[in-house]
């Protein structure tokens, strides 16, 4: 039976590769609208933004590796037709398919704002490259968003040299995601950098000279839009598949259509203990990519492992694992004031989610502590080994 996968980034690379590395033999088809193998993104937003690696580090495989894969690159998927089990392709193809897998990824959001076209957004190796050529010529940036994108671009910034003002609407960078405390640290960080970091700023306009906020026109030579991305579901939905902030799939990533798997950003997976989750992160591209293959081989496998994510940011690096709810407690190991420390979530007694900042090799201990009772007191105290815990 033919698979096709479409869209041609992590996730579908990793599903090819362990269905290729698992023995299966039957054609496949990958359909990408981008003029690119599958690639990874993360260095997009640092050290390649940095021009501190070269395009050939990105890329899963090499060209070669895809002999036997059947490439329709700078192509686009338009529409599915499920009872004929096809997929059309912008060019005009119609290609049969017996199992789908949909990898579509996401697209950043933008504020519906008068000039919002005038901004960059960040989600390709082609946006990348001209934000990387910005940085050579623009002087002032105002990026729009603190969330991890649009922090990471104000550092590569300023690590450019570059004057840099963070325009959030919130109180605090990402405030949602690690609470106040810990939303602190980053917007510390970041004023530490000399980012003119203004929080609870409404803007209203992107203008020839800058960005207009709160009636006051902030300069900028390049301005960056960094609030959120939006999962690619039109064609799913067209389809007549479910789609609820992503493609809705089970812990195995099926659609209600048997034939139809989704998995990435893109997908809305029933997690087998924390409800349907979309998860944005490069983690999770390459495990459900293994899930979808492990589904469409017939092998065993669930969607039960913990979220994981990581950062870079001038001299922090920082990994997450887990899924807090804001409500939940926070418990310090070390002092973040010091720099180097690891943060853990509970609710009741159970740890939601651990974060270690500039602390390394340890992602994995804590890892196996989600999930499990752990007494806050240890927790919090350094001289009790992780391994202990
Ligand atoms: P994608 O990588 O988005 O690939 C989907 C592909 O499908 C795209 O090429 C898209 O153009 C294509 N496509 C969409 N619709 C169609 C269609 N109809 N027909 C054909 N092709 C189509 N995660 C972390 O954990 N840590 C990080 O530090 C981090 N940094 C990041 C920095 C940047 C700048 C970006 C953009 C992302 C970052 N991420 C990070 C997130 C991570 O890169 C994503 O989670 C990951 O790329 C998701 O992989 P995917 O295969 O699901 O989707």
């Amino acid at each position: 039976m033919t698979l096709v996968v479409v869209g041609a980034g992590l996730a579908a690379a990793t599903a090819i590769t362990t269905l290729r590395e698992n023995g299966y033999a039957e054609p496949i088809t990958l359909i990408g609208d981008e003029d690119e193998l599958p690639y990874e993104r993360p260095a997009l937003s640092k050290d390649y933004l940095q021009g501190k690696g070269s395009a050939d580090q990105l890329y899963v495989h090499d060209a070669g590796w895809y002999d036997g894969v059947d490439l329709r690159l700078a192509d686009r998927a338009v529409a599915i037709d499920r009872d004929a089990r096809t997929v059309r392709l912008a060019s005009g193809a119609e290609v049969p398919y017996g199992h789908l897998l949909l990898a579509t990824g996401a697209r950043p959001r933008s504020l519906g704002i008068p000039g919002a076209e005038r901004a960059h957004t960040l989600r390709t190796r082609a946006d990348s490259d001209r934000l990387r050529d910005a940085l050579a010529a623009a002087e002032r940036w105002v990026v729009i968003g603190a969330g991890w994108i649009g922090l990471e671009v104000a550092a590569a910034a300023r690590t450019a040299g570059h004057p840099v003002t963070v325009l959030e609407y919130a109180p605090l960078p990402l405030q949602r995601v690690l609470g106040d405390g810990l939303a602190r640290h980053f917007a510390d960080l970041h004023r530490r950098n000399e980012v003119d970091l203004r929080l609870g700023a409404a803007v209203r306009s992107v203008e020839d000279g800058g960005v207009r906020v709160d009636g006051e026109l902030v300069p900028a030579d390049a301005v960056v839009m960094a609030v959120g991305v939006a999962p690619n579901t039109e064609l799913a939905a067209a389809a007549g598949l479910a789609v609820d902030n992503g493609i809705v799939v089970d812990e195995r990533l099926r659609t209600a259509d048997p034939r139809v798997l989704a998995a990435g950003d893109v997908a809305a997976a029933g997690h087998a203990t924390l409800g349907r989750l979309r998860v944005e992160h490069w983690d999770n591209a390459i495990r459900q990519g293994r899930l979808a293959a492990a589904t469409i081989l017939d092998r065993p496998g669930t969607y039960d492992w913990q979220p994981y994510f990581y950062t870079d940011q001038y001299d922090l690096g920082m990994e997450y694992v887990g899924h807090h709810d804001p409500a939940d407690r926070l418990v310090l190991r070390g002092d973040p004031a010091g720099g180097e420390f690891i943060a853990f979530w509970l609710a009741g007694d159970a740890v939601t989610a651990a974060m270690n900042v500039n602390v390394w090799d340890v992602n994995d201990t804590l890892r196996g502590l989600v999930g499990r009772p752990a007494d806050p007191a240890r927790l919090a105290d350094p001289a009790v080994p992780l391994t202990d815990l």
